[in-house]
């Protein structure tokens, strides 16, 4: 093992690193014994060749494929094109042959041929985007022709490799889902179906990169999306939870419901009589009209209680979508031969399908007493109304930890990795999330190691709390917040990163500091988040503020990420529809809901923001957290114990000082 990474670490070109060896020798015995393991490797530490290689040398060695799933498109793209092209041909000469590597996703993600020339394309009114213009001239018009000059150049049909992208509802016209799918065997498209190819080369692969929607898919339902493995890598775990949940989250809306009743209407026969697809695809459509009018009635957040009639709608959804899927499967006779109206049908069925069980999750979910629901239901309705974002009802599992533990680490070897896993120095937090623990005690075979980070924290950055300034309001950010912003910044040169826990905050601010501070100021939602973020690294006295996607996303070293400042301690809303619920059914097992559940969230999001400080060795610089109950409350010992070791201070005088001579020593420069 020392050899082949010695021999990966030369090939990428970098230096040999503690914490890589001792990932990587961790990560061959948890092979090796079958035991889980958790590991914690700081920003620098490369953990990617600490896990690529010993789990490349197992491949080899057992003829087997090691799945790796990461969270992020990002990291899928630096292990495809970057880590593994050059760790395979460094690690072939020793190993004696060259591993292979493939990346795979789901079906949707690749352009479908029979959809896009000629398959089932979906009526205009056949959208959550209604109404939909798609003729040649429209916004969206132009993107579906963009998409078929692009499928006679791709060799992937990738998604993701078309850059820039396109809205959800212009790739919707070209792609399916792996249940829409009429199969290859009978697709006209099926011998240069992008889908097949890739999942023909990932059954050959040593190495398959995927995404943690796709594992858990795998691992949890009955559908085999990914080739047999009994080794499993999960890069960026902290994320797992999260992704898993939204993967397995279930939503309802009325025009989704009219989309299923257009799509059964029109395979059914012209001249269909009494009982046959049309009258129950009606049935479907008054159906969809109520639900409609009851989610416009009903208050969004949690429901702990389902109204009659939404209780009644449901069921006359459910039962409607079940007539039409007879209808349609009794007059499935000759479909087989006919590839555009079995690709209608498999259209129509699986849209169908998915009504059901969504309304029967909701059903059933009501049946169990309020702290024992195995899942939660909640109307999402937008802020400001949105004609794309109809109110929707959604139904996600309470914990994925039960299935995950039962289908996921009771089959195969994992090892989960990140740079945040120990909250409050423990991996206990997200193992009893992840299923490895159970709340009596009891617990799978797993360990827990962090090797550390290759950085210097407490000589290369502060910690500052404000902890003069009040605590935060539930209303806009107190002047004194403001003021104390613009002392930071005005000493930092700009070169700050602002990282808020809601969007209003973050407008609010870069609204009030434009006018108080001469740096350039960037606000989310300003530019696609990518290029603010690119115009936020090319110029150093440059400020860029925001929220959720900026705490895990920005990977800027250097000079123009000097200071990052946090407005308040990101703990779940108290509406939050998921986290309360959670927290309520830690406290009724007699669990401390609030430390389980918030205080861990906000931990985590904590220590990914703070993350984003120190991105290389030579970076310098500070976190500044505006929220002083990091360090008067009671749980800020918790918090900052998951945060790295930066020198910790609530003096501003002394964090002004220090910004400004890293500010001057980065002007001399
Ligand atoms: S096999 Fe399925 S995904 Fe592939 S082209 Fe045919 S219908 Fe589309």
């Amino acid at each position: 093992m020392t050899e082949l990474l010695a021999a990966a670490v030369a090939g990428i070109g970098g230096a040999e690193r503690p914490g890589q060896v001792a990932m990587a020798e961790a990560v061959e015995q948890a092979i090796e014994t079958g035991e889980h393991l958790a590991v914690q490797a700081g920003t620098g530490t490369g953990k990617s060749l600490a896990y690529l290689v010993p789990a490349i040398r197992h491949a080899l060695t057992t003829r087997s494929t090691v799945v790796v799933a990461t969270a992020t498109i990002a990291l899928q793209r630096q292990l495809i094109d970057r880590d593994l092209p050059r760790l395979v041909t460094a690690l072939a000469p020793l190993l004696g042959q060259e591993p292979s590597f493939a990346i795979l996703k789901g079906r949707r993600n690749y352009l479908c041929l029979h959809r896009q020339r000629g398959g089932p394309a979906d009526d205009p009114q056949d959208s959550l985007f209604e109404p939909v213009d798609t003729g040649p001239a429209s916004p969206l018009g132009r993107q579906v022709k963009r998409l078929h000059e692009w499928a006679e150049e791709t060799a992937t049909g990738d998604r993701d490799e078309l850059v820039p992208g396109v809205p959800e509802a212009a790739w919707r016209q070209v792609s399916v889902s792996a249940q829409e799918c009429i199969g290859a065997a009978r697709c006209p498209f099926g011998s240069r179906c992008f889908a097949e190819k890739a999942r023909e080369t990932a059954a050959k692969a040593h190495i398959v990169v995927t995404n943690h929607a796709l594992m858990a898919i795998d691992a949890t339902s009955d559908i085999e999306v990914l080739p047999g493995h009994d080794v499993v890598v999960i890069d960026e775990a902290h994320d797992l939870v999260d992704r898993v949940t939204s993967a397995t989250t279930g939503e309802l809306s009325g025009p989704a419901v009219d989309i299923a009743a257009r799509r059964a209407a029109r395979l059914t026969d012209p001249g269909g009589g009494e009982g046959g697809a049309p009258a129950v695809a009606d049935q479907l459509r008054q159906a969809a009209a109520a639900l409609t009018v009851d989610l416009d009635d009903a208050p969004a957040g949690r429901m702990d209680r389902l109204p009659e009639t939404l209780a009644a709608t449901l069921k006359s959804v459910q039962d409607a979508a079940k007539a039409c899927t007879d209808a349609i499967m009794a007059s499935a006779a000759g479909l087989e031969d006919d590839p555009p109206r079995l690709a209608a049908a498999r259209l129509a069925l699986s849209s169908l399908g998915e009504l059901g069980s969504t309304c029967a999750r909701i059903l059933g979910s009501f049946t169990e007493e309020l702290e024992t629901r195995p899942e939660v239901v909640w109307l999402d309705r937008p802020f400001i109304e949105d004609a794309r974002r109809p109110p929707t009802l959604k139904v996600a599992p309470l914990e994925v930890g039960p299935v995950l533990r039962e289908r996921l680490f009771g089959e195969r070897t994992v090892t989960l990795t990140s740079a945040t896993l120990a909250l409050g120095g423990s991996f206990n937090p997200l193992a009893s999330q992840w299923g490895l623990n159970l709340p009596g005690g009891d617990q799978l075979s797993w360990n827990g190691l962090d090797v550390g980070s290759p950085f210097d924290h407490p000589r290369s950055g502060i910690l500052y709390v404000a902890r003069h300034l009040p605590p935060p309001g539930r209303d806009a950010l107190p002047e004194a917040y403001l003021t104390e912003l613009e002392e930071l910044i005005e000493a930092a040169g700009g070169r700050t990163l602002g990282l808020f826990s809601s969007m209003r905050a973050a407008v609010q601010a870069a609204g009030a500091l434009r006018e108080r501070v001469k740096q350039p100021l960037l606000c989310q939602g300003d530019d696609v988040t990518a290029q603010l973020v690119k115009q936020f690294a090319e110029d150093e006295p440059t400020c860029l503020f925001g929220t959720l996607s900026l705490w895990q996303g920005v990977d800027v070293p250097g000079p123009s990420l000097r200071l990052v400042v946090i407005d308040r301690i990101p703990f779940p809303r108290p509406d939050d529809p998921l986290a309360s619920a959670r927290q309520r059914a830690v406290a009724a097992r007699g669990g401390n809901g609030f430390m389980t559940v918030a205080a861990a969230q906000a931990a985590l999001l904590l220590a990914q923001g703070t993350g984003r400080l120190l991105r290389t060795m030579t970076d310098r610089g500070v976190v500044a957290v505006l929220d002083p109950r990091l360090v008067t409350a009671r749980y800020g010992d918790f918090l900052r114990a998951s945060l790295p070791p930066f020198w910790t201070t609530t003096d501003p005088a002394l964090v002004r000082a220090a910004l400004g001579r890293l500010s001057a020593a980065d002007s001399q420069a």
